[in-house]
């Protein structure tokens, strides 16, 4: 095509022309063949693991999700550790030949890189607000709010995760500083995976006053794999959590 009719065409088709010449290239074409193949056979994925919104979604009651979140129970005893075997290699030169003869083989099927993925059609959820983290990091300096621990990576920022207490797809509004907690890695999957139960959470948060309030110190305590744990708050922090359980409800005036 010449150039004034990719021009057209693309204003035709609302496109830029940049993509409408990179449609000239078959595989291109083919995986776009097979996203809107797979899309009208109904396929949706996403790399999330978050809900993907139904049409009419309730509106959220962000204290009793909040309460859902320090309410996850371990749902079976514990599984019995699997016996470990011992790593030592009691036939060095069988196991070498087996070793070495598997990794060749492995070598030989590799594909091309381009074999190794596939396109498909993802919903992808609106970015994090980053002034959320950004506060969490400037409160605590990188540390855990619950063990105190970091480290400085490689760029010199301090690693910490910011973990949502209530998932921010849940509501746009939730996406701020008291949903969420700046943990390390280590008591981040704890709170994510390990059974998590609270004693009195409404009470505790909303019981809380300032410093300056004649309010004792910010935190809450929580039983996290079986242990208790205090999460330490500062009082910036705190607050906007106890605000942002007050605005919900009406009912948990905490006074
Ligand atoms: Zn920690």
């Amino acid at each position: 095509m010449s150039l004034p009719v990719v021009e057209e065409a693309a204003r035709e088709l609302d496109i830029s022309p940049d993509l409408l010449r990179k449609l000239r290239d078959p595989e291109i074409r083919e995986a776009l063949e097979k996203i809107v193949t797979d899309r009208s056979a109904g396929s949706t994925e996403n790399d999330s693991g978050d809900d993907v919104p139904s049409d009419a979604q309730p509106e959220i009651d962000y204290a009793v999700a909040l309460a859902e979140a320090f309410d996850r129970p371990a749902t079976r005893s514990r599984v019995a550790n699997n016996e470990v075997r011992g790593g030592a290699v009691s036939n060095p030169e069988v196991r070498r030949t087996l070793t070495h003869d598997a990794i060749i083989e492995d070598q030989a099927a590799e594909p091309l890189a381009q074999d190794r993925f596939r396109p498909v059609p993802r919903k992808v959820w609106e970015a994090k607000d980053s002034a959320t983290r950004h506060f969490v990091e400037e409160q605590y300096g990188g540390r855990c709010q619950i063990c105190d621990d970091t480290f400085h990576k490689r760029d010199g920022h301090p690693y910490f995760e910011a973990l949502y207490l209530v998932a921010r797809t849940k509501a746009r509004w939730i996406d701020r500083p008291g949903n969420v907690l700046c943990l390390c890695a280590t008591c981040c999957a704890k709170l994510q995976h390990g059974p998590v139960e609270v004693d009195d959470l409404m009470d505790q948060i909303l019981s809380w006053r300032t410093a300056h309030e004649g309010g004792d110190a910010p935190q809450l305590t929580l039983w996290v794999c079986g242990a208790e744990v205090v999460v330490t708050f500062t009082e910036k922090h705190l607050l906007d959590l106890q605000e942002m359980v007050r605005s919900e409800q009406g009912g948990y005036s905490g006074e």
